[in-house]
């Protein structure tokens, strides 16, 4: 129910768990992050409150690294469980994904993979997004995440990380908010505005069928056909 990301200098773990923090009031059953460390892309995630997560990895020291996605989940698809809490992951390990939405065509998608061989772990709509980025990927992952987001039916927005791209975050979105925060050589993804108001107030909004790449110095909009889009930024006045 909540999504949070962070790329920058800073360590992402305690900065995703404070981001989740401020999104609690939307409610949540289970919480998790997937950090980049130096031995590649690591989830942690369990059923329960954040203080679970938060005690998990020791308020973030066992998860080192500077880029990660988080996520509170309010279960939509498969009960409240530590192998349903988000990120989910596809088979293997290289993609993992935070989702808030329901995917409503999953059961079809889900179904088609399995009788091509991909092996599902959860009972969640959004594993069926993180393994069509594995089955549909052929080496360009603006393409592989704009194929898949054309194929799913639902609401959803989404936070990608790939283990081919350790220095980048993919965002992309329709009919549930994501906004885009931009920093001093750091960036944010965040389904309110609350959860990253202390750390900047220059917001981008994520329109629908709209995929963000984000990187610690820039930041790239394209529409579902891979065009690039410019966007403006908002100051956001008020606090919280
Ligand atoms: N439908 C997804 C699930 O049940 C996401 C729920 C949410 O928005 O937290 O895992």
């Amino acid at each position: 129910c909540g999504i949070v990301g962070y790329i920058g200098s800073d360590q992402a773990a305690p900065i995703l768990l404070q981001g989740l923090e401020k999104l609690e009031y939307r409610g949540y059953d289970s919480a998790g992050v997937a950090v980049f460390s130096e031995d590649g892309l690591k989830v942690v995630k369990a059923k329960g409150r954040l203080r679970v997560l938060n005690d998990l990895i020791d308020g973030g020291k066992t998860l080192p690294g500077t880029l990660g996605i988080g996520h509170t989940r309010w279960a939509t698809h498969g009960a409240p469980s530590d192998v349903n809490s988000h990120p989910q992951t596809s088979e293997g390990g290289r993609f993992a994904v935070v989702h808030n939405g329901i995917i409503e065509n999953y059961l079809y998608l889900k179904n088609h993979l399995i009788r091509r061989g991909v092996q599902f772990v959860s009972e969640t709509d959004t594993e069926v997004v993180a393994q069509m980025l594995e089955y549909y990927d052929h080496g360009d992952i603006l393409e592989t995440i704009s194929k898949v987001i054309s194929k799913v039916e639902g609401s959803y927005a989404l936070g990608i990380i790939c283990a081919d791209y350790p220095d980048r975050i993919f965002a992309a979105r329709k009919d549930s908010p994501l906004i885009i925060g931009v920093g001093q050589g750091e960036s944010f993804i965040a389904s309110d505005i609350p959860a990253i108001l202390s750390k900047t107030r220059d917001i981008y909004r994520l329109k629908d069928g709209e995929i963000a790449i984000l990187q610690r110095e820039q930041i790239e909009f394209f529409n579902v056909d891979c065009e690039p889009v410019e966007k403006e930024t908002e100051h956001i006045e008020w606090d919280i």
